[in-house]
């Protein structure tokens, strides 16, 4: 295969997730009454999940045949249970999470090796209601990841998908660096995770780490290596390139399961960070009442049109705009009804304005419209138009019983080459020229 040929499309490629399911109801299989009511009372509590609960195998079969379930939490011993009943239960392809009271070394090794989601020991309640409900969450969680497994190995890479199936984890397969690199550029959604080998043809792990650093860090895009090659030496350099940690092979599924699941919860933790700053952001940036941005964004925001402005020899402007005699509409008509008024003028102004334009509530029943690329002319125009919009409008109550017109008045200023820089000058500017729109009569713009 030639470089050319191995690229590949990632769109192309298929996210495996067929597999992937939310988990809606559970059977608890367990004969400890007390215990079963435990975990069933604490799972519908914090997840709203529906449980059904069987003390024996034979209770258990019966609902087995009646229902489907889309995960079964299942004590190992049954006063009724063979031993072969967990064989059973696998065979049928159920999703299983097994509890053991037994701590025999000889059984876990067995319990490790089986394709089940996990297994816990049985401690306190608290602890085992907790582990529940976290790795129930966690396995919805997953289902709206994405792991890229990236191995030349088909069997190695079989291995890997196992686990990531019992982990409700959607994956794409790829047999070398380059293919995983192209994955990162281009995929169909966000990847969460990316296992590599180190040792494949055209890229190899460390080539395709160095190269995925360039651009993410360690939590916007988490890597596991895995190798064969387990010297110290080999692993510190993975680490140091950029690889959240390594797994050596041939894989312990426990290990490695561990390893994705910190790995996970890394990286889900960072981005619902990502999205609580983004979200406060917003509020920090946003007039509760009108929705329109605030005088907070126009200060954060107008540096960075100052200096596009520069950049392009083009010049930003501002339309400073007030509702005439609004005091009266509060006094006539009440402070709900002036609310209305305000919120319909801000929807006029938005509508009339183009993506690029930013319309904030500057305070009280005054906005601020700024325009990062335009003329005075162009603007005053602009300000007319929403002028006449506001004008034609009539402005009703929600019982209807008051249906009035209203007018605002326009001062409109330009940025140019001796104020460009300072940004308290236009606006003064425009504010001078909304005076004069007042004095001169109202409901009109003034820009000269
Ligand atoms: P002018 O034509 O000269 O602009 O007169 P005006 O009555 O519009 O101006 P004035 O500044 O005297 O009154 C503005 C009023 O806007 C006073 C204030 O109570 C009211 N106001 C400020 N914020 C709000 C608000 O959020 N909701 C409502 N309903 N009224 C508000
Ligand atoms: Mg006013
Ligand atoms: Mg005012």
């Amino acid at each position: 295969m030639n470089e050319a040929e191995s690229v590949i499309d990632c769109n192309s490629v298929k996210v495996k997730n067929s597999h992937c399911k939310k988990i809606d109801s559970i059977l608890i299989i367990e004969d400890s009454q007390l215990l079963q009511k435990k975990i069933k009372d604490e799972i519908t509590a914090k997840l709203k999940i529906v449980c059904d609960v069987a003390s024996t195998e034979k209770e258990a079969k019966e609902l087995l045949e009646k229902n489907s379930y889309d995960l079964l939490i299942v004590d190992l011993y049954l006063p009724d249970g063979n031993p072969d009943f967990i064989y059973y239960l696998i065979r049928k392809k159920f999703s299983i999470l097994v509890m053991t009271a037994s701590t025999n070394e000889e059984q876990r090794a067995k319990l490790v090796s089986l394709p089940i989601v996990d297994y816990l020991y049985k401690t306190d309640e608290k602890s085992i209601t907790n582990y529940l409900v976290n790795k129930i969450e966690r396995l919805n969680i997953n289902r709206d990841l994405l792991v890229i497994i990236c191995d030349d190995s088909a069997l190695a890479r079989h291995q890997v998908v196992d686990l990531l199936k019992t982990q409700n984890l959607p994956y794409i397969e790829v047999e070398n660096g380059m293919e995983a690199y192209s994955c990162t550029l281009d995929s169909p959604q966000e990847i969460s995770l990316l296992i590599t080998d180190i040792n494949m043809p055209l890229m190899n792990g460390i080539e395709l780490i160095t190269k995925i650093r360039n651009t993410y860090t360690l939590v916007e895009l988490p890597i596991l290596a895995y190798s064969s090659a387990d010297k110290t030496s080999t692993i510190a350099q993975l680490i140091k390139t950029g690889a959240n940690d390594f797994i050596s092979k041939p894989i312990n599924r426990e290990e490695v399961l561990t390893r994705i699941d910190n790995t996970l919860k890394l990286s889900c933790l960072f981005k619902k960070n990502q999205d609580l700053i983004s979200k406060l952001n917003t509020v920090a940036t946003t007039d509760f009442l009108t929705n329109l941005y605030n005088r907070n964004h126009f200060y954060q925001i107008i540096e960075h049109i100052q200096a596009k402005s520069k950049r392009d020899s083009r010049y930003y402007g501002i339309i400073m705009m007030d509702i005439d005699f609004f005091k009266q509409i509060n006094d006539n008509y009440g402070h709900k009804f002036g609310d209305t008024v305000l919120k319909s003028v801000a929807q006029i102004i938005k509508e009339s304005s183009r993506d690029a334009d930013m319309v904030h509530r500057w305070g009280g029943e005054e906005f601020i419209v700024l325009v990062p690329d335009t003329s005075i002319e162009e603007l005053a125009r602009f300000a007319q138009r929403i002028r006449k919009n506001v004008e034609k409008e009539k402005m009703t109550s929600d019982n209807s019983i008051v249906s009035i017109n209203i007018t605002i008045s326009c001062g409109v200023a330009i940025a140019n080459d001796t104020n460009i820089d300072n940004v308290e000058n236009v606006i003064n500017l425009a504010d001078e020229r909304l005076y004069k729109a007042k004095e001169s009569g109202r409901n009109q713009v003034v820009y000269k």
